[in-house]
């Protein structure tokens, strides 16, 4: 079987079906979506680790079990009888009983000059990811709405010194802002000229009039889009960055399974590597069930 993707979530697949004796193909770009930040964080067992080294080690486990490694981008998969034949960019075709998706999603940043270059840095999006390294520093949430509200809330329990830069209407209702000012946090609707860094590292926020607000960290709210247009391509039924798959991780397209943040965006690592580990378990279960219905009907 091909698995496409080789982050976490597509590595942890191709372990769990190598070590059911599966002969896996894992495909992969090279660009998983954590790869500029600093660490890893919430990952028992390997809290902290940098993202490179994480998928070194997964990559050499899923080897010793078999697992066959291509760099490269598939950019096509078709059915041929009862196999999947994936087209690889650049030349080469793999042909699969199966094929699991971990292709990820990929982030849209708020168009603000500067902001992109610290993403991974000294600009993160996820509280929980982050937030733990932000304690006490002047942070900034740079978005509006629901989302950037939800960034506040938990950035509340790690600074006292926060702000949201909504570079136009907050579009936080008025009970909200009311809360906002009443816990001291600071609502700005004027627009930001550009993220200002020095050496790599975040100095502050310089608004269209010239005013420079210091800052150590910003929280972005960001939004998700699929990485890999393939799902769509697939026939799979992609709804706000997710490809829907039952229970199971079965997506409905018969042969084709998802895994980890391609399925489910918001998943973080372990939850990543959760889904990828029920998923290929449901996976190996129905390959074996089919196998032996097939042996007693001869269908
Ligand atoms: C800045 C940042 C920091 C983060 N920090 C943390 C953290 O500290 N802790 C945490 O738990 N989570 C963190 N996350 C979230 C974490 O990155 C995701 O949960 C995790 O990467 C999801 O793993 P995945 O395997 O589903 O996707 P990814 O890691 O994105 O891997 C997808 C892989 O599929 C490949 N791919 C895509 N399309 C194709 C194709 N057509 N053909 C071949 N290959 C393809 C890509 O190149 C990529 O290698 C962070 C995210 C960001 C953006």
């Amino acid at each position: 079987m091909v698995v496409v993707g080789g982050g976490v979530a597509g590595l942890q697949a191709a372990l769990v079906l190598g070590r059911a004796r599966r002969s896996v193909t894992v495909v992969d770009g090279g660009e998983p979506r954590n790869a500029r930040a600093r660490a890893v964080h919430n990952l028992a067992g390997h809290e902290g680790i940098a993202p490179a080294d994480l998928l070194d080690r997964a990559r050499a486990d899923a080897r010793r079990y078999g697992v066959r490694i291509v760099t490269g981008t598939v950019t096509e998969a078709r059915r041929e009888g009862p196999d999947l034949v994936v087209a690889v960019g650049g030349g080469g075709t793999v042909r699969a009983g199966a094929l699991v998706l971990a292709t990820g999603v990929a982030e849209d940043l708020p168009q603000v000059e500067g902001l992109a270059e610290l993403w991974g840095g000294d600009v993160v999006s996820c509280p929980y990811c982050h937030g733990w390294e932000a304690q006490g520093l002047p942070v900034a949430v740079v978005g509006s709405g629901a989302r950037a509200w939800l960034q506040l809330l938990l950035l509340q329990r790690f600074t006292d010194d926060l702000v949201l830069l909504s570079d136009g209407p907050a579009e936080l209702d008025a009970a909200r802002l009311a809360h906002l000012r009443r816990t001291s946090v600071t609502v700005r609707e004027d627009p930001i000229a550009r993220v200002v860094a020095d050496r790599g590292r975040l100095t502050g926020v310089e608004f269209a009039d010239g005013e420079l607000l210091p800052r150590g960290v910003l929280f972005a709210s960001a939004t998700r889009r699929p990485a890999s247009a393939l799902p769509a391509a697939l026939g799979c039924d992609v709804v706000d960055a997710g490809v829907t798959t039952d229970a199971d991780g079965f997506t409905g397209v018969p042969g084709v399974w998802a895994v980890g943040s391609c399925a489910q965006p918001a998943l973080t690592v372990a939850g990543s590597v959760g889904h990828a580990t029920t998923t290929a378990i449901a996976l190996n279960t129905a390959l074996i069930t089919a196998s032996f219905t097939a042996s007693i009907t001869g269908v």
